[in-house]
């Protein structure tokens, strides 16, 4: 991988995020770390630059909002240049019944966890076109391949984001462009555990870890893993592709 190239990483402030822009900064890419919240988007960033590598963040943004999507993409490519790379990671659980799911509720989710890729890949795609050579990979997850009871809302937001990805792929094949996504399954972060504080998991973390069949949780190392070989000019005859990274839950 070439030492120019940028990545720009959604909810790069936590979880598998922060992973994702550790390890593709470790790999030579320039980071941008995008979030909602300024304060993880700008500790990541330090602690990136700390180990000599590069990474800028953009705090305060909503990827579920186009005009905060277009401005960001603006302020990126002013500092930056061209960015080569995208992760759609930016994402919202969410757990309610069926029936308790209000409009609102799910409107928010499908903001967030589709439409902001949407506005990522229709604002960055440009620059890999240009480029003729591009990777997007969209964090979605294992509970869109198996569902996932009391969470219709947020599963129909991260399949979507599975048909996107396929969809995507078929058109940008043809510039140089790879579109792939990774569908996590019970990955140890602020998201898994706080649905564990909430009683939301059916069980513990360690109780879900002896179900599983590596017999741990998931590191967010692990997706970060996936992501940087998915990114790189090894993985250019892989698109469209279902890549799960879960313990063997989701076979
Ligand atoms: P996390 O620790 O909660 O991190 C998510 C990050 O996204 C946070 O920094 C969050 O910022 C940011 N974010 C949320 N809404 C945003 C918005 N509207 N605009 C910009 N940034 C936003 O969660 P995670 O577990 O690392 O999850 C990362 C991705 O993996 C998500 O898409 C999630 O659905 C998916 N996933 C995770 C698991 C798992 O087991 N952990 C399993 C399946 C799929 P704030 O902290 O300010 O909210």
């Amino acid at each position: 991988m070439t030492a120019q190239r940028t990545a720009l990483v959604t909810g790069g402030g936590s979880g598998i995020g922060r992973a994702i822009a550790h390890r593709l900064a470790e790999d030579g890419l320039t980071i941008a770390i995008v979030d909602l919240d300024t304060d993880s988007a700008e500790r990541v960033a330090e602690g990136i630059n700390a180990k000599g590598h590069q990474a800028f963040a953009y705090g305060g943004v909503d990827v579920s909002e186009r005009s905060q999507v277009d401005d960001v993409v603006q302020q990126v490519h002013r500092t930056l240049g061209a960015v080569q790379v995208l992760v759609n990671n930016a994402g919202l659980t969410g757990f309610k019944k069926f029936l308790h799911i209000t409009d609102e509720i799910w409107d928010r989710i499908m903001a967030v966890n589709l439409s902001g890729p949407f506005y990522f890949c229709q604002a960055l795609v440009p620059d890999m076109i240009e480029a003729g050579w591009g990777r997007i990979v969209n964090i979605s997850s294992s509970s869109a391949q198996s569902g996932q009871q009391y969470m219709t809302h947020y599963v129909a937001s991260k399949a979507g984001l599975i048909g996107l990805t396929k969809s995507l792929a078929l058109e940008l094949g043809p510039e140089g462009i790879t579109v792939n996504t990774i569908p996590p399954g019970f990955v140890d972060t602020p998201m898994l555990r706080k649905s564990e504080e909430h009683g939301l998991l059916g069980g513990t973390v360690d109780h879900h870890a002896d179900l599983t069949p590596v017999r741990r949780p998931g590191k967010p190392e692990d997706i970060a893993a996936a992501c940087a070989f998915l990114v790189s000019e090894d993985a250019g005859y892989i698109t469209g592709q279902v890549i799960g990274v879960n313990g063997g839950r989701n076979t």
